[in-house]
């Protein structure tokens, strides 16, 4: 494909020659105009998966972070409260103290999944999960 790219560049280059040759007509022509807009859309073909995957990458290591901070503030609240493993949880009203560094603010999923936690010693969970890629799970 860069060939074709190059390709066109030089052909480009090559009418913009003869042209400077000639005197009168000035602008583009149509098939000047197409080549360009061809290696734009080549270029967009190229660039914007990569985007598209890069900030489906984002999302997911944010939810994991709040994850982590949703994990530590259960354990703190455990740890406080005398709670043993297994002992539910009332997420995230019991949570909310502890979530640093904004206490009373939990983050929400970059991606729009709710996060759930059961009981002490357990993980807490984006709905998103595994539905998505990359998947929103600790690791
Ligand atoms: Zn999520």
């Amino acid at each position: 494909m860069i060939n074709f790219v190059g390709m066109g560049v030089a052909w480009f280059y090559f009418e913009m020659r003869l042209k400077s040759h000639s005197v009168g007509l000035a602008g583009f022509t149509l098939v000047e105009i197409m080549i360009v807009i061809l290696i734009l859309a080549m270029l967009l073909a190229i660039i914007v998966p990569y985007y598209v995957k890069q900030r489906a990458t984002a999302q997911a290591n944010g939810c994991i972070n709040n994850l982590i901070k949703i994990e530590a503030a259960a354990n703190e609240f455990a740890l406080e409260c005398g709670k043993k493993t297994g002992d539910p949880i009332n997420y995230p009203t019991d949570l909310i103290a502890y979530i640093k560094p904004q206490a009373g603010h939990i983050p929400p999923c970059p991606a729009g999944g709710v996060y759930q936690i059961a009981s002490v010693g357990g993980y807490p969970t984006c709905s998103l999960g595994t539905t998505v890629t990359p998947n929103h799970v600790i690791p």
